[in-house]
This record gives structure tokens, C-alpha cells and sequence, in this order.
């Protein structure tokens, strides 16, 4: 796998093929972690157990594994006693690896990650008043190359597979100790290496809310309440990763998280937006940052492949999109590109030509060393909003969460080596040429 990530910067859809057949970790054992149903019924079926039998410890197995957040095989009370360590010495349940979990002032967490091959990617939780949100990674670095973001500027690209992508909402639930209830002795009997609240790889945070305040977010009192794939990459070019991924997310037998409650934000992969909508059927939120060809060619460079007109038909067409589930359009705030009170009319004006059951999320500009850009000014994203509220579509202003440990959106980048905008430019020119 280590090749993978240094291939040449790819092209279009499933740029970098990651293996996807189930290859043994280091110990030999086969890791269940991001795995179906069906699939974990192979792998028991391959290990020598009958075809009926491995359906229903498959089931048993997923339940544990996903809906308990349970590591060890031994914690799985309704397996028989002889069956766990069948299953433990050929089976095991992993997490990723923790590097580094940091807290901002405001609550914010950003979490360092580590692939088993070697590769650091980045998730980050926001707490607020009636929700807790886990923004999520799909991919390590991203091949696309937006102006205004500090991953783009990241050469090493990989997809993250269904565990690793899967494993992101695990860990923190492991971290936040949201683990159903009532099954006190997986929990306590979980594997002391893998990471949870208050294990030496998670650290314990100032001010958490270890014994969960029932009263507050949502009627079960946990913290974590959405999704949204906007960590690093872009989700639809790793599509069926995510996927599989936002499937066990999504399965009642698994996280059973709601689909109303996850957001997966794409760039303008217009050829993946129809099978998104299908196949996956979250909300949606579109990286717009601009509103005429000139602009948003510069700003999101996927744009002189997939043009505005393409992408905002695609949104018209987006399955499930109604006045009750609106797509979201994030859009960016930078100094004197993309925020006068023209830019703004001209967005309204194209989210009603477009017939969109639209809100719009304007995000103040994050700075990162070497940014070209400068975030517009408080008075100007005010103005802005206005304009857009005024026209009867929501605009608020995305408050950034997490500035102070580099955890707010478009600052996530794993190492922070500073580059020259000569490199910069070279590296944007690479990427473009690739996108072909
Ligand atoms: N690749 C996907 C999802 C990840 S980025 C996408 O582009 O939609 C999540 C959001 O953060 C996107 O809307 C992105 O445009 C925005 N973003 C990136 N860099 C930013 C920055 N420096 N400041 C503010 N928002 C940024
Ligand atoms: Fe990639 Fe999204 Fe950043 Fe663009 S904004 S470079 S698509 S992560």
C-alpha cells in the first residue's frame, strides 16, 4: 500500500486506487473494522465455519463491533465461551492510531490520525449549544487544488478505505464515551491498547462531559449528533469508500446515526452528484466560494472541468433535495474576490434560475501560512448575508470554530512545513494538468 501513496497526483473519479481486498495486519490477523455484514460472513464462512453459522456470528459480530463500540471478542456475551478465542486468534477490531488529540479554547477537538501504512490524516469534533458535529476525512491530502485551502496544497494523496473513514466516528465515540449503555463490561474489558476516554492515546480534555448531561443535545444525550464529510479530500473521489463507509454509519444494526443528520460537502464532482444522491442519500452541501466562471475557475480550479451551469443543474437534479432537506452552498469569504454586494445579487439570482431549494453557509475566509487571500471584512460578510437573506434564502455566517489548534475548515494539513508560492504555483499547475 505504500506505493499507492507515492504514485503521480491522479486523475478524475477513484484517483488512487486503494487495495480493497482484506489484507492480514502485521500479527496476521484479519481487522473486521469497516467491514459489512456479508463480508464478515465470508471471511468466517473462509475460516472454516458453516455457511449458517457464519451469518449469524457475522450478525452477532457487527452488532458488537459497530452498535457497542466493542474491541475484544472475548466482551461478546452472546457468542458461545469457545467461539471467542476461535475468533480472537484469527479476527480483531481495530481503531486508528491516535498521534495527537488536541483541545482549543472554544471546545473545538482536532484529533492527528495514523493510517496502519503510514499516513496522517486529520478529524475534528465541534461541540455547540443543541449539537456536536464530527467533520470527517475521505482522503488523505486532496488531488483538487482550491486557492483558499491548505490541504489542496498537499502532494501526498490517498483514499482513506471504509475502516479508516468508519473508524474516524468510533474513535470518538470512544473518546466521548457514547457507547450504548448497559453493556458495561465490553467497555471495560476493551483492549487496553486501542484508544478511549481517558486511555494515555486519547487524552482526557479539560471540560468534557464525561457523565453526560442527559439534558443536553439530543434525547439520548449524546454529544456526537452529525456528520459532515468535510475533513480532508474530497468525498466524491473516493466515492465508494465513503459509501460503504456512511452505509454502517447509517445502519440501524450499526452507528444508526441518521441520514438527515449527516452532510457530505463536495467540490463540484458533477458525474458523481445523481449516484451520491442514490447510493448514499445524505444531505448535500456544494463548495460554491463564487459565482461567475472567471472567479470560481481560479478559486476551485475543478470548475474549468465541471462548469457552474453543469453543477448548479446537477443540484436541480440532486436526488432528495426539497424545502425540507435544502442543499447547502458554502461559500468562502475572500477580500475583494468574491464578496461584493453584486456577487451577492448574482447569487441569488442563480439559486432561483436554478429553481434550488437552497441555504447558503458563508464562511469566513481561514488564513494558513502563504494563503494567497484575505478574509473579507466583518462589516462586508454582514452586508453580504443581507443581501442573500433579504432575497428570502438563509445565509448565516459559519462562525470559525478551532482556529487556535489549526482545526477550522481549509486549515487541515498534516505537517506544517511552510511552502514558497513559487512551490505553490507549481504544485497547483501539477494538479490542474492531472485533472486532465
Ligand atoms: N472537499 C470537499 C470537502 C472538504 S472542505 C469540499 O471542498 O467541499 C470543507 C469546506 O471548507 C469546503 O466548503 C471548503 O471549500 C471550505 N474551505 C476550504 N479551505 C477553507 C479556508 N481556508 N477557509 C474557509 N473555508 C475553507
Ligand atoms: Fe480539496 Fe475541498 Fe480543499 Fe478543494 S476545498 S482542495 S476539494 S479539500
Amino acid at each position: 500500500m505504500a506505493d499507492t501513496a507515492l504514485m503521480s497526483i491522479p486523475g478524475p473519479i477513484d484517483p488512487v486506487p486503494v487495495a480493497r481486498e482484506i489484507t492480514p495486519r502485521s500479527d496476521g490477523r484479519l481487522d473486521l473494522l469497516g467491514l459489512t455484514h456479508t463480508q464478515i460472513a465470508e471471511l468466517f464462512d473462509n475460516a472454516g465455519l458453516d455457511a449458517r453459522q457464519a451469518k449469524l456470528r457475522a450478525k452477532q459480530v457487527f452488532h458488537w463491533l459497530y452498535h457497542r463500540g466493542v474491541t475484544e471478542f472475548e466482551a461478546m456475551t452472546d457468542i458461545a465461551k469457545t467461539m471467542r478465542p476461535w475468533l480472537a486468534e484469527r479476527f480483531a477490531i481495530g481503531r486508528p492510531e491516535v498521534v495527537e488529540a488536541q483541545l482549543s479554547s472554544d471546545g473545538t477537538r482536532k484529533w492527528l490520525l495514523r493510517t496502519a501504512d503510514g499516513h496522517d490524516f486529520e478529524m475534528v469534533f465541534i461541540p455547540d449549544a443543541d449539537r456536536g458535529t464530527l467533520c470527517v476525512s475521505s482522503q488523505v491530502g486532496c488531488t483538487l487544488n482550491c486557492r483558499f485551502c491548505h490541504t489542496g496544497t498537499m502532494r501526498l494523496v490517498r483514499n482513506l478505505t471504509p475502516g479508516e473513514i468508519v473508524g474516524q466516528v468510533m474513535l470518538a465515540r470512544d473518546a466521548l464515551g457514547e457507547w450504548p449503555k448497559g453493556n458495561a463490561s465490553p467497555r471495560a474489558g476493551g483492549d487496553p491498547r486501542q484508544p478511549r476516554a481517558c486511555s494515555p492515546e486519547v487524552p482526557a480534555f479539560a471540560g468534557t462531559h464525561e457523565d453526560d448531561d442527559d439534558s443536553e443535545y439530543t434525547a439520548d444525550g449524546r454529544l456526537l449528533t452529525n456528520i459532515v464529510m468535510m475533513g480532508m479530500g474530497e468525498p466524491l473521489y473516493n466515492f465508494d469508500n465513503v459509501r460503504d463507509a456512511l452505509k454502517i454509519v447509517m445502519d440501524g444494526d450499526g452507528l444508526a446515526l441518521s441520514k438527515r443528520r449527516i452532510t457530505l460537502s463536495t467540490s463540484g464532482v458533477v458525474p458523481m452528484m445523481a449516484r451520491c444522491g442514490e447510493e448514499i442519500g445524505t444531505n448535500l452541501a456544494v463548495s460554491l466560494h463564487a459565482v461567475n466562471k472567471e472567479v470560481r475557475d481560479e478559486i476551485v480550479p475543478l470548475n474549468r472541468k465541471y462548469g457552474l451551469e453543469e453543477l448548479l443543474e446537477a443540484c436541480a437534479a440532486y436526488p432528495g433535495a426539497s424545502n425540507a432537506r435544502r442543499i447547502t452552498f458554502e461559500y468562502v469569504m475572500l477580500k475583494d474576490k468574491n464578496d461584493s454586494d453584486e456577487d451577492a445579487r448574482e447569487l441569488v439570482r442563480l439559486l432561483k434560475r436554478y429553481k434550488l431549494p437552497a441555504k447558503v453557509n458563508l464562511i469566513p475566509f481561514n488564513p494558513w501560512p502563504g494563503a494567497p487571500y484575505e478574509c473579507s471584512a466583518p462589516e462586508r460578510v454582514r452586508r453580504f448575508s443581507e443581501i442573500v437573506f433579504e432575497a428570502g434564502i438563509s445565509a448565516p455566517v459559519r462562525t470559525p470554530r478551532g482556529r487556535d489548534i489549526d482545526a477550522a475548515c481549509g486549515q487541515l494539513k498534516t505537517s506544517a512545513e511552510k511552502k514558497s508560492r513559487a512551490e505553490l504555483d507549481r504544485l497547483a499547475a501539477e494538479k490542474q494538468a492531472a485533472l486532465g
